[in-house]
């Protein structure tokens, strides 16, 4: 064999993974970085790098072609950020989107009381303002002058983009009940307490569904949509005994809901809410009826019945959809050297749909022009069908490592061999093993790999 075989076996898996560690490598390897570092940072506010961009991208993605290309019920809407401010009157995040309050009488610092235990979590204090009431809206000012008939909001939620719109799309794609309508963007919450990374941010990206359905169909409908969703996080890779189910109590429920059923992942920090499946009822169509004086109302063509069809709402939070996939992909492993010396490979066992990089192209001897022509161009010929990389900035065991760590799907080496016998070796992440494919049938090969 031309190529090194320096990479020993599989020894023993070990999965102990806690925040730190992914922190670390999101860092490390360009997946998301502190916004303005330079400046000192920007309190939980983050920025996908390279291969966070690619990432999210994919999450989105996959659920847009899950919740849209292959269902027959569902049409996709791109909405804005900025809304008239009498969509958050109509809503009723304007008088309700409140959490509650307290001051630190000491540090002066915010907190929620739920989020207290008894001392100020940053200087100690014990003595605290009443709690009161605090809307978690974002204001802004549209125009030149700041003054109330300016004033509007950064959208808490991408869902109203979606009801102020179902006449437009009603007459537009002339749907029946049941249908949905799904998109995924921007919404932002004045969150006093962020925090646990990328999981709690004031700027964050949701993915929502509102499914419109006869009143009479909503238990049901709200039942199908749970499934849906929880099997969408299964198939995509994240292991099942760390997502559950977690009915709402009523005390908790959001003002405009009867049902909700969260999909939670076990984090390093606990049992968190990946997405939440409300059932919101008639609630929002009827307020904005009623706010804007137009008819929002259902008309059933063969009954002639007229009413305001329920909605059953499926909320992802993108953010926290590719840190459970972040997490849960991450994995140590112990491997042996050549020279028995044991060393820790850190692996993203990311699914084939999600990986950031699909196919690496490495070249054994950057110095060797021959090698190196070859291994471009066969990273041109592949980058048309599938994300590949190329990289000779270190020896092959560390481009092995860069790429692991990214979770590269494969690993194309060529090698001094190469150039004589037209066959490049194929490295697979997980089992590390090797195969010797010929450069003409590597694409057959791969797309064989990628859609089975
Ligand atoms: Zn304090």
């Amino acid at each position: 064999m031309a190529v090194s075989r320096r990479e020993g076996y599989f020894l023993k898996p070990n999965s102990i993974v806690d925040m730190e560690k992914i922190v670390a490598l999101c860092k490390r390897r360009g997946f998301i970085f502190q916004s303005s570092e330079i400046y000192g940072g920007l309190s939980s506010v983050w920025d996908y790098g390279p291969f966070g961009a690619e990432l999210k991208r994919n999450v989105k993605n996959a659920w847009w072609k899950t919740v849209i290309h292959e269902r027959d019920d569902v049409v996709g809407l791109d909405t804005g950020i900025l809304m008239h401010p009498s969509t958050w009157k109509a809503s009723g995040h304007i008088d309700t989107f409140n959490d509650l309050v307290v001051d630190c009488k000491k540090c002066k610092k915010r907190f929620r009381p739920d989020h207290l235990k008894g001392k100020c979590p940053s200087c100690g204090g014990t003595d605290f303002t009443e709690p009161r009431a605090f809307n978690l809206m974002l204001k802004t000012y549209l125009g030149p002058i700041e003054n109330e008939e300016g004033l509007t909001y950064l959208r808490p939620e991408t869902a109203q983009g979606i009801f102020v719109n179902f006449l437009n799309i009603l007459d537009t794609t002339h749907r029946k009940l049941p249908f949905g309508v799904a998109q995924t963007g921007k919404s932002f919450r004045n969150e006093i307490t962020p925090g646990n990374f990328t999981f709690r941010t004031r700027e964050f990206e949701q993915m929502e569904i509102e499914y419109f359905t006869h009143p009479k169909d909503a238990e049901d409908c709200h039942k199908k949509w749970i499934e849906e969703r929880f099997n969408w996080y299964l198939k995509l890779g994240l292991k099942k005994d760390k997502l559950r189910l977690r009915a709402h109590d009523k005390d908790e429920l959001a003002h405009y809901s009867t049902a909700c059923t969260d999909i939670e992942y076990e984090f390093p920090f606990g049992w968190s809410e990946l997405e939440g499946i409300a059932n919101r009822t008639d609630f929002d169509l009827k307020q904005h009826s009623q706010v804007s004086g137009r008819d929002l109302r259902f008309q059933d063509n063969i009954t002639n019945e007229k009413f305001f069809p329920f909605v059953i709402e499926p909320s992802g939070g993108v953010d926290r959809a590719t840190l459970a996939f972040l997490v849960d992909a991450y994995h140590e492993e112990q491997i042996q050297g050549a020279n028995k010396e044991e060393n820790t490979r850190v692996v993203l066992r990311l699914s084939k749909e999600l990986a950031p990089v699909k196919i690496a192209v490495l070249p054994l001897l950057k110095k060797n022009a021959d090698i190196v022509t070859l291994a471009k161009k066969i990273k041109q010929d592949l980058q048309k069908d599938f994300v590949t990389v190329y990289d000779d900035s270190a020896a092959i065991g560390k481009l092995y490592r860069r790429q692991d760590e990214v979770g590269t799907f494969y690993c194309i080496t060529v090698d001094v061999q190469s150039l004589e016998d037209k066959q490049v070796t194929v490295r697979d992440r997980d089992t590390m093993k090797q195969e010797r494919i010929s450069v003409d049938r590597l694409r057959e090969y791969l797309a064989k790999q990628f859609l089975t």
